[in-house]
């Protein structure tokens, strides 16, 4: 079996390239071709005499994503619909920063499908059919990468107006399809390419859990650690099991022990993310339970008023009076607190809304 370039690690390629009798630097102008310049065939890469990239197209070759669909949403967002191997698809968004304009977070999928089936998501919904390789997570920041730079998604209105066009992924964000600490070592290597051989600084990175805590634990052991989101979404154990299965297994007890015991970087804290779903979580006692939860705990909270368009879980948007209202009473604790607004509502980019579209 050909061996996929993109799957290894930067000690691997090294090993790869030293064994076919290679001299070290030939594994550093592989990874210029494959990260920097974004190659999709050994072929491409000129530097290499034929006689090595004839030997190496024999034994390896470099995976792609096939794009199937991407959408750009009024508000800036891309959403972008890829095809695996298998014929199975994924999801990634790009977000524009709110400040910066010429910087994008990239949010990235782990897994097609997942297993935990959280009411509120439409990936939930459909279950687990695999976990993504290392390869097929990174695939997803090359193509974009690649994309912004062909110019052939970033309108020419913007890219004349305020900005010095030169855009650019500044973070990345493990919180589209799947759970990605259910997928770690594939999320773990793809997380060494993604700051060795990209160059992305860790502390541009978060991992986002419904609340693995096997998994928070060994994402704290893997030496400087991404930043870590936690979905929490209730101040409770009863509400948050009606909404989040997994915390049958893993109960509000037992996730907040392990967010105290990740250690976290100076000037870091952890993110807690809050789905507010109308009537369900969104009480000003709610409020109150989650500033008595975490309290503690380096952290900011984003709120994320629940947006039912195009969604079919039952769920209802949260009137406005009532998010000012909980983030209040959090603001008054002294918490960090952002109301993060609903991104390419108009092109289904919550997530697993655009693979459950397309047929
Ligand atoms: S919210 Fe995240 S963890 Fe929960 S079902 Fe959706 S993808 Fe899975």
């Amino acid at each position: 079996m050909k061996t996929n370039l993109k799957q290894l690690t930067k000690e691997e390629l090294l090993l790869f390239v030293e064994n076919l009798g290679q001299k070290p630097y030939r594994s550093r102008q592989i990874i210029n071709w494959i990260y920097k310049k974004h190659a999709t065939s050994i072929n491409e890469m000129c530097d290499l005499s034929r006689d090595f990239r004839d030997e190496l197209n024999e034994i390896a070759f470099i995976s792609n994503l096939n794009l199937l669909q991407r959408r750009v949403s009024k508000d800036g967002t891309r959403k972008f619909l890829f095809e695996l191997e298998d014929g199975e698809t994924i999801e990634s968004v790009l977000i524009p920063n709110i400040r910066g304009r010429n910087k994008f977070t990239l949010c990235i999928s782990s897994q097609v499908g997942c297993a935990l089936g959280c009411r509120f998501c439409m990936t939930g919904l459909l279950g687990l059919k695999r976990n993504l390789r290392a390869h097929e997570i990174i695939d997803q920041i090359i193509i974009v990468n690649r994309l912004i730079n062909l110019n052939s998604i970033i309108p020419a209105a913007l890219a004349n107006k305020g900005t010095n066009g030169n855009f650019e992924i500044s973070n990345i964000v493990f919180m589209g399809m799947g759970e990605p600490l259910n997928n770690f070592n594939e999320v773990g290597r793809a997380l060494r390419n993604i700051t060795e051989l990209m160059g992305f600084s860790r502390r541009k990175i978060t991992v986002s859990t419904a609340g693995i805590i096997p998994g928070i634990r060994k994402l704290a052991d893997t030496g400087p650690a991404a930043n870590i989101a936690v979905s929490l979404n209730a101040a409770n154990d009863e509400t948050r099991n009606r909404i989040m299965p997994i915390n049958k297994k893993y109960n509000l007890t037992k996730l907040i022990k392990a967010c105290k015991e990740f250690p976290l970087p100076p000037n870091r804290r952890i993110t807690f993310e809050y789905v507010l779903l109308g009537g369900i979580n969104d009480s000003g006692k709610d409020a109150l339970l989650l500033v008595e939860l975490i309290r503690g705990i380096k952290s900011k909270i984003n709120l994320i008023p629940y947006n039912p368009v195009h969604s079919s879980t039952g769920f209802k948007k949260p009137p406005e009076s009532r998010v000012l209202e909980f983030q209040k009473v959090l603001r008054k604790a002294g918490l960090i607190v952002i109301i993060r607004k609903s991104k390419g509502a108009d092109i289904s980019a919550a997530c697993g809304q655009l693979r459950a579209g397309y047929k």
